[in-house]
């Protein structure tokens, strides 16, 4: 079996889905956490189920929280490979509640761990981030870059990646950690900048963008996450590794605003607002070490992938969109 921690979420329901997809028995264990609406991972869960119906893998959905020991280690013991996504994502709320931020990652965290010693399970991966990173001295950056987070978050992802690396040297645990750069795609969380700029220029209003946009992001597609995390069940290659998951495509918020305004609405301007706290200036991923360890290449650049977003918002608009709108 594999238990996908925060399987309803995003990345987490993009996985579920798949592993289902490949004849996999998979368990989700989310609490549904409404941090951003639960209709979206109703849908993750959904389409999870979905892919299960005619196929040889099975899909579970266990309500609970990872800070729930008892609970975690239930289910570890039961599991094969963990897919520990579970967390509060996002910078932003990582400013307003520190502490917890700190109690779903890190905590949550040391529970799958602790879960994990006293189980067979065969690999542990971890969601860590970009955000490890802080503010970088060069770009693009590989995984021995200097770790100085900038926000709550990036603390939490760093203290929780170290104790996944630490479980795995003292324990004889195998576990890898994947660095994710924001990751964006169908079902996306309703509360980022590319969402939201669809939506803004698919209702004839011009994107906001935060700052002077000269912020520069390496936008990961989520099918490229998927396709690193499966390869995770392949091969040994990583363990006791962090590893980036990137596109290398970076671009600027200003140019984004622009490519995405120009596919959807050519005539709207673009808009800027107050600079949010926390957030990290660029991002670029060196995605070397990914590709020699796993074959790792990234498939989507940023314009391509915006188009197949696009296409998707525009397909799912009437359920998606309000969501967008009150995020
Ligand atoms: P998400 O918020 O969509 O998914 C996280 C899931 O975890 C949610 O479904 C939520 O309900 C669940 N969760 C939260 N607290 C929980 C708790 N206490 N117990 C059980 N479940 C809980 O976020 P995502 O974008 O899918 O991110 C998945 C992972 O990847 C996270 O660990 C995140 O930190 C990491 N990550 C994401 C990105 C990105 O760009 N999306 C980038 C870097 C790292």
């Amino acid at each position: 079996m594999i238990l996908v921690t925060g399987g309803a979420g995003f990345i987490g329901g993009h996985l579920a889905e798949q592993f289902v997809r490949d004849g996999h028995d998979v368990v989700v264990l989310d609490d549904l956490d409404p941090y951003y609406d639960v209709d979206i991972k109703r849908r993750n869960i959904e389409c999870a189920r979905e892919a299960a119906h005619g196929g040889s893998g099975s899909y579970e959905l266990v309500e609970g929280d990872v800070r729930d020991a008892d609970l975690v280690a239930d289910l570890v013991d039961e599991a094969a490979y963990v897919y520990h996504q579970a967390a509060q994502a996002g910078v932003r709320t990582s400013v307003e509640n520190p502490r917890r931020v700190d109690d779903i990652n890190v905590e949550g965290t040391l529970n799958v761990l602790d879960a994990a010693r006293a189980s067979p399970v065969e690999r542990i991966v971890f969601a860590s981030s970009s955000s490890v990173y802080g503010k970088p001295r060069d770009l693009p950056y590989d995984e021995d870059h200097p770790t100085t987070p900038i926000s709550p978050y990036g603390v939490s992802k760093l203290a929780a990646e170290n104790y996944v690396r630490v479980y795995g040297d003292l324990y004889d645990l195998s576990t890898v950690a994947l660095r994710y750069f924001t990751v964006y795609g169908p079902r996306m969380r309703p509360n980022m900048a590319i969402s939201n700029f669809v939506s803004r220029c698919a209702n004839g209003e011009p994107p906001v963008v935060y700052g002077d946009g000269s912020q520069t992001r390496d936008f990961t597609y989520i099918d490229d996450v998927v396709r690193a995390n499966a390869k995770l069940l392949d091969t040994d290659a990583a363990d006791g590794e962090v590893l980036n998951i990137g596109s290398t495509d970076t671009v600027s918020i200003a140019t984004l605003a622009e490519v995405i305004r120009d596919e959807i609405a050519p005539d709207l301007s673009i808009e800027h607002g107050e600079r949010q706290a926390g957030d990290a200036e660029h991002t670029h991923a060196d995605v070397t070490k990914a590709g020699d360890v796993l074959g790792y290449e990234p498939t989507e650049d940023i314009r391509s992938g915006v188009r197949q977003f696009i296409a998707w918002y525009r397909a799912n608009r009437e359920w998606y969109e309000p969501l967008v709108r009150s995020s």
